[in-house]
């Protein structure tokens, strides 16, 4: 079969993986020039990867499998070197976090860092080059398809047996196109998650971050949504991240390069119901908002107590950002987001003080803002030559679930012929 596989992300590296070996011819199309700067994505920052049966996207995924994924990214690294830990084994911080309203999530995780990740993409690269079935073309992003009954067009490059579409979150174009042609492709569009990123220093949080690094859980505040945590980053760096039309924040943190401060996103997941159907379109309004107010490619960046009683931050005391000055603005975060999304953020802060103490400082900083946008969930059953995986196709949220989705069609395609 000759397969064009559009994107070159987690996805596409499990579904490579799984078929290299085979006599399929195998086309590579990524828009960035090289490996190394792609656009928004995990493979490129931090490179956290987990575990788990209850987060990381929508579909099932065998343990074994996971596991087997995060020792195939760790055989990639040079020094082998990685942080681990596992969350809510230890069931004294089970309990307290229960006790208190929160769920919390369990799962194992492995912690390769910004700087090493480079090095396990360009081993993966390496390895993939050496298949004389694999061709690679950077400097080439996909921007049309059409399915057609024996086949699928790959608008600039010709005709395929199959069409491997994986362009994570960043491919939302390609994937709009495709979905306002195809309309029938999209199974369920209705959530957006919108919040705010914590720092603090790390102390208050030394004991956890060393038990478990990574602490997830949720809380169904008083205003019926549901807020959870994300992406805690022990001595870690918050950064921004520009989508084009507007900039929210994010986080990552380094093996070697360590800050004195923690940060993690607390999110609100916004369910909305019919008729309106563009919850991108309501996420994205509130990141311009709130871009408005703080001036192009900077984010807001507000003190705990000021967020709390809708007040301008006007100077900072004990916690200093490591985002650097001139990404962000001191301001009132107030001013963009809706009350409904302010009182759950501040109902789950105020719970979480009560089993971290510290945590609601009131010079503690507040950055917003963050968003995580649920790709439309696509139907893969219905064009033979047209597979969508990982973020893209709306069933996964993370490395090892993309490179798993990106693997477990390589298996199926593998078991067909
Ligand atoms: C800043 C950040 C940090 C993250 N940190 C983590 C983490 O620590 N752990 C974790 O599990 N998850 C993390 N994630 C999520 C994780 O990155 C994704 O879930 C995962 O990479 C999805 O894999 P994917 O293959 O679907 O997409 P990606 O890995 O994003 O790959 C998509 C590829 O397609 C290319 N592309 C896009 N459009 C086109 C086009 N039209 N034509 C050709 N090529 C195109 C892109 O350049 C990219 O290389 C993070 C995400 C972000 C944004």
């Amino acid at each position: 079969m000759k397969i064009a596989v559009v994107g070159f992300g987690a996805g596409a590296i499990g579904f490579i993986e799984r078929i290299k070996n085979s006599k399929h011819e195998i086309h590579v199309f990524e828009k960035s020039k090289d490996i190394y700067s792609s656009s928004i994505s995990g493979m490129r920052a931090d490179g956290k990867l987990f575990v788990s049966s209850e987060m990381g996207g929508d579909m099932e995924i065998d343990l074994g499998l996971q596991k087997l994924l995060v020792d195939y990214y760790l055989s990639h690294t040079d020094s082998k070197l990685v942080e681990t830990g596992s969350s809510f084994k230890n069931k004294t911080y089970f309990n307290q976090f229960y006790r208190e309203g929160f769920q919390p999530i369990s799962s194992d995780f492995y912690h390769i860092g910004t700087d090493q990740l480079k090095t396990v993409l360009y081993n993966i690269f390496e390895d993939f080059k050496k298949y004389k079935n694999i061709h690679f073309h950077f400097s080439h992003p996909i921007d049309d398809i059409t399915i057609m009954d024996d086949r699928t067009q790959i608008n600039q490059v010709g005709d395929f047996d199959l069409a491997v579409v994986a362009v994570g979150r960043s491919g939302h174009a390609l994937i709009n196109k495709m979905i306002n042609k195809y309309p029938d492709l999209i199974l369920d569009n209705t959530k957006v998650d919108l919040g705010v990123r914590l720092e603090l220093p790390n102390h208050i949080v030394a004991d956890l971050n060393k038990e478990m690094y990574e602490f997830k859980v949720r809380y169904k505040s008083k205003t019926g949504y549901v807020v959870r945590t994300f992406c805690n980053n022990p001595s870690g760096y918050v950064v921004t991240e520009n989508y084009g039309d507007f900039t929210t924040v994010n986080g990552h943190a380094k093996i070697h390069d360590k800050s004195n401060n923690t940060n993690f996103a607390i999110l609100t997941t916004l369910v909305l119901t019919e008729p309106f159907n563009d919850p991108i379109g309501y996420g994205s309004y509130i990141a311009k908002l709130s871009n408005l107010l703080a001036g192009e490619n900077r984010v807001i960046l507000q003190t705990y107590s000021h967020f709390k009683d809708s007040k301008r931050t006007k100077n900072l005391y004990r916690v200093q950002p490591t985002l650097p000055e001139e990404n962000y603005i001191l301001g009132d975060i107030n001013l963009a987001f809706p009350r409904r999304i302010m009182e759950s953020i501040i109902d789950f802060i105020e719970h979480l003080e009560n089993v971290i103490p510290g945590v609601a400082n009131n010079d503690n900083l507040i950055y917003a803002p963050e968003i995580k946008f649920y790709s439309n969930k696509l139907n893969n059953q219905l064009y033979p030559h047209l597979k969508v995986i990982g973020d893209c196709s709306g069933v996964t949220r993370s490395i090892i679930y993309a490179t798993a989705h990106g693997y477990m069609l390589g298996e199926e395609i593998l078991k067909e012929a």
